[in-house]
């Protein structure tokens, strides 16, 4: 660039600083903004003091060479930042500088000029804006909510600290993404409408939650608030406060599924199963499909959760869901209607109509193959009934209804086993409605009578005990016997109140019959498992033994293998209370469940009664007679007394008397007969004699 000093006023007049310096650094020329910025009062002084703190003039020492080197180097310096010394040092300020080389034509340095800007305010507030953005990073950072400016694209271009804890990035990584980027698919459309609304001034203001992908792959849940700062010339952008609320989203979920699948089971709930069967019987009616609910209820349940707590019992409640998820098909519907009530609804075609009773029979199969609940055994039956869409019923309430009543009919007929609905079932079911309301009058006024059945030496036919049967005097029905209300009464709780009136009667008349014949006549008592939950049984007994002085030794418990199993494990073990009272403890139906066996060591029981399934096979079925002949050298290794139930016939007597199985029950001898009966039929005339 050739030298011309046509510009000279413009030199003098200059806001900025300006000057001319020879190419070794030496100041020739400077202008006066230069001049009074350095301190000079003219152009002569400033020459002075500018040659001689050259060396002093940057704040860093290095700035000096990093001048001269861009200078000469590329010819020009532009926007050259530093902090300089003035007034003697005794003021820093910020300059901002811009020069370059004059040669002559033949690329000689003549010498350079440049101008000096005094930026210190400028820097200044920089500085102050950089403090409060520092001061705004460390209050953001230590907050649970992030912040970000981005564009109306989303586009990021400021992320507080907070974007770390939020999603694992640092600040500087998500500068340049988009807001977008990291959130679910299913979310963006509706973020993005947010985003369009608020440009639009049509925000709803109100905080949306979205899912965002961590930086760990996890999804978190975020809820932003997004505020339009665009005319904010500080801010330029939107504003989106975020803060993670997955955990209570979460929660909130839970909470939600919690009505949705039964906590417990993690099957379907009663309402969840209502709403889906209702729908899939409006498909059904669609596709002119059938429908069959198939209603579940576990038979024993109570006794799990009496006997063994209510965490074994819920352990046997998610046993049957699951067991009932994996046996039924994969489009069937699942769900537990409460407590120990189970429901499947299957659609079906008209041909798998016909196997109807075979799903339900795989129901109640399945279902009671033991459950392993830690070291025991358990074993549940189920009680299923099954109504149809749309024969039997129109509506899935009708539905769930009448698959109720059927479950009701198969409880009443032996429980383990199922019922379609029929219009005569229901009948039968609302008699056994019936019957419950009449089990409760029952108990209040006393209906109950106890029969007595022989058992007797089967050398001599001689009398030598009896088991106290109950029967239901029923005012319109007649004498009704134990397995028409047996199993309701347990339902019902009723079962401890007939059991006290049953031994308040036994008691009482045994002890007549002893005094007035002279005998040693043995008491059997039947108890549920119920009447072992309480020790009111056990306390009453012993009151009753004493209140008609009769030995205690007299009197037989006949326990079932669950009630032994059940006592094992109760804190308080009822079977314990007997056996101080003296009672003797006999295992009833032996070989009935599949492990009596191992009992009869465990629990020291003192005696034994041979189950009647068993006797019905003798003499000819040889498996019946091997299990009979093992258990009667059983009992009298472990020094048990035994009693053979349901002796029928003479071969079956002959038999078990070759074995030396002595004592004997059956309708070969008598069928339990009322006290009248009992008297009238003689037995007491051939009674046992007392030993002496
Ligand atoms: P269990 O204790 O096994 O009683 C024997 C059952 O077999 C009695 O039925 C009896 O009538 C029947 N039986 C006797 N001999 C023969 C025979 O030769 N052939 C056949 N086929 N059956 C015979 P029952 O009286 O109907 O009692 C049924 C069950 O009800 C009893 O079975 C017992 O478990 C229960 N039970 C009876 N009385 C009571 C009671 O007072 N309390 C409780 N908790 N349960 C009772
Ligand atoms: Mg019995
Ligand atoms: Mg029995």
């Amino acid at each position: 660039m050739p030298a011309n000093n046509d510009f000279s006023s413009l030199f003098a007049f200059l806001a900025i600083g300006a000057y001319r310096a020879s190419p070794d650094g030496k100041i020739l020329r400077v202008n006066p903004a230069l001049m009074y910025f350095i301190g000079a009062s003219d152009e002569e002084e400033a020459i002075t003091i500018g040659n001689s703190s050259a060396s002093d003039w940057y704040v860093d020492r290095g700035r000096r060479q990093e001048f001269r080197q861009a200078l000469f180097g590329e010819g020009r310096v532009a926007q050259f930042e530093s902090r300089v010394r003035i007034f003697g040092g005794t003021e820093i300020r910020w300059i901002s500088e811009n020069a370059h080389v004059v040669k002559d034509d033949h690329g000689e340095v003549l010498f350079y000029e440049g101008t000096v800007e005094d930026i210190t305010p400028r820097k200044n507030a920089e500085a102050a804006l950089e403090l409060a953005l520092r001061r705004y990073y460390a209050l953001t950072a230590k907050s649970q909510s992030a912040t970000l400016v981005c564009d109306i694209d989303g586009t990021i271009r400021f992320a507080s600290e907070a974007v770390y804890q939020l999603l694992g990035f640092r600040p500087h990584e998500t500068v340049g993404a988009s807001v977008f980027d990291s959130m679910h698919e299913e979310d963006r459309a509706r973020y993005q409408q947010e985003f369009e609304r608020l440009a639009a001034d049509e925000s709803s203001g109100e905080e949306a939650i979205a899912r965002h992908r961590h930086k760990d792959g996890s999804w978190r849940y975020i809820a932003s608030l997004v505020s339009d700062a665009r005319d904010d010339e500080a801010v330029g952008g939107f504003i989106v406060y975020s803060r993670d609320v997955t955990d209570a989203h979460i929660a909130r979920m839970r909470l939600r599924s919690l009505s949705e699948t039964d906590s417990l089971t993690g099957q379907y709930s009663r309402a969840m199963f209502e709403r889906t069967a209702a729908e899939a019987l409006e498909r059904a009616h669609q596709l002119r499909l059938r429908a069959a609910l198939f209603f579940v209820d576990l038979d024993n349940f109570k006794l799990a959760n009496d006997s063994y707590g209510h965490w074994f019992g819920d352990q046997i409640l998610i046993a049957t869901g699951r067991r009932l998820r994996a046996i039924v098909g994969d489009g069937d519907i699942v769900g537990r209607l409460g407590g120990d009530e189970f429901a499947v609804l299957a659609l079906l075609t008209d041909e798998e109509i016909h196997t109807l009773e075979d799903r339900a029979a795989t129901i109640v199969r399945e279902l009671a193959r033991p459950i392993r609940v830690d070291a025991t055994q358990f074993e549940v039956t189920v009680s299923v009934g099954v109504a149809c869409y749309p024969s039997d019923a129109g509506s899935f309430s009708e539905l769930l209804r009448f698959a109720d009543q059927a479950m009701f009919a198969a409880k009443g007929a032996s429980r383990n086993t199922y019922r379609v609905f029929t219009a005569a079932l229901e009948k039968r079911v609302r008699e056994r409605v019936n019957m419950i309301s009449d089990l409760r009058r029952a108990v209040a006024n006393r209906e109950f009578v106890v029969y007595y059945q022989p058992q007797v030496d089967m050398a001599n036919a001689r009398l030598v005990g009896v088991e106290a049967l109950v029967r239901w005097q029923h005012p319109t029905r007649g004498v009704l016997a134990p397995g028409e209300f047996i199993d309701a009464a347990e339902e019902q709780g009723l079962i401890n109140a007939i059991g006290l009136q049953v031994i308040e009667l036994a008691i009482p008349q045994i002890v007549r019959w002893r005094i007035e014949h002279r005998c040693d006549l043995r008491l059997a008592i039947n108890v549920s498992a119920q009447q072992f939950r309480d020790g009111a049984f056990a306390r009453r007994l012993r009151i009753l033994l004493q209140r008609y002085e009769l030995s205690a030794n007299a009197v037989e418990v006949e326990v079932t293998e669950s009630i032994l199993l059940a006592a094992n494990r109760d804190g308080r073990n009822v079977i314990e209370d007997l056996r101080n009272i003296g009672v003797r403890i006999v295992l009833d139906d032996l070989g009935v469940g599949y492990s009596s066996m191992a009992y009869l060591r465990q629990f020291t029981v003192d005696g034994v009664k041979l189950d009647r399934g068993f006797v019905e096979g003798l003499p000819d079925n040889a498996v019946d007679a091997a299990i009979v002949r093992s258990i009667i050298s059983l009992t009298r290794e472990l020094g048990l007394t035994l009693v053979a139930e349901g002796v029928e016939d003479h071969a079956q007597r002959t038999y078990l008397l070759s074995e030396r199985c002595i004592v004997g029950q059956g309708y070969l001898f008598s069928t339990p007969l009322s006290v009248d009966e009992f008297e009238r039929a003689g037995w007491l005339w051939h009674v046992a004699p007392r030993p002496e």
